[in-house]
C-alpha cells in the first residue's frame, strides 16, 4: 500500500480544524456527533483540539452490498444519539464519497430538532457527489482511491494506522 497522508500532516490539520470550530462555535450549545465506526480515531482527536464546552455522541451507520446487482443499502441505528434538541450538531464522519451517508444522517437527525447541523469530514474524495449537500468542513480533499488507516477499514483491519495509504488492487 502507498502512504497518502502522513501522521504528521493530519496531527497538524486536525488542529487547525479544531481551532477553526472552537472559535466559529464559540456560545453555542456544541454537540459533536460521531459517525461509528470510521470516525472514532478522527473524532478522538478532533475533540481534543476543541477549546470549548461540548458533549460527545455517536450514531452508527453501515453500507453493505446485498445481492450482486443491488446498490449499496445503508443502515442507520440512532440509538445512541443523545438530546440533541436545540444543540449545534457537528457531525463527524471519516469520508465524503458519493456524500449519500451524510446526506442520510442529517435527514434523520433533524427529527431530533436540533438548532444546526453541520458536518465536518477528514476526507473528501471529491467529484463523487451523488447529492447536493457537501461536507461543511474537511481536512484533506484525496482522489477516487480505497483508502485505509487512521479509523478507516478494509474488513475492520487497518483502523489503527496513524497515516491514510491507499490499498492497491493487489492488497484487496
Ligand atoms: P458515501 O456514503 O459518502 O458514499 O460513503 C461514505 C462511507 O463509505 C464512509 O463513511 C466509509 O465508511 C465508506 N468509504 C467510502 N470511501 C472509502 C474508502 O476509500 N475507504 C474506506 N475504508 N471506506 C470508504
Ligand atoms: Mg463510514
Amino acid at each position: 500500500m502507498q502512504t497518502l497522508i502522513e501522521a504528521r500532516e493530519i496531527q497538524k490539520v486536525v488542529a487547525n480544524l479544531g481551532h477553526q470550530i472552537a472559535t466559529e462555535y464559540r456560545d453555542q450549545p456544541l454537540t459533536v456527533l460521531g459517525v461509528l465506526t470510521g470516525s472514532i480515531v478522527f473524532l478522538a482527536d478532533l475533540i481534543r483540539t476543541i477549546d470549548l464546552p461540548l458533549r460527545v455522541g455517536l450514531i452508527q451507520a453501515s453500507s453493505y452490498r446485498g445481492a450482486t446487482t443491488r446498490p449499496l443499502e445503508l443502515r442507520i441505528n440512532d440509538s445512541l444519539v443523545p438530546d440533541i434538541r436545540d444543540r449545534s450538531v457537528l457531525l463527524v464522519d471519516d469520508i465524503f464519497d458519493t456524500g449519500n451517508t451524510l446526506a442520510s444522517l442529517i435527514d434523520i437527525i433533524r427529527h431530533n430538532s436540533p438548532r444546526s447541523i453541520r458536518s465536518a469530514v477528514l476526507l473528501w474524495k471529491t467529484g463523487k457527489a451523488t447529492v447536493t449537500i457537501q461536507p461543511d468542513y474537511h481536512c484533506f480533499q484525496i482522489p477516487d482511491r480505497f483508502v485505509v488507516g487512521y479509523g478507516l477499514d478494509y474488513n475492520d483491519d487497518y483502523r489503527h494506522l496513524p497515516y491514510i495509504a491507499a490499498l492497491e488492487p493487489r492488497d484487496l
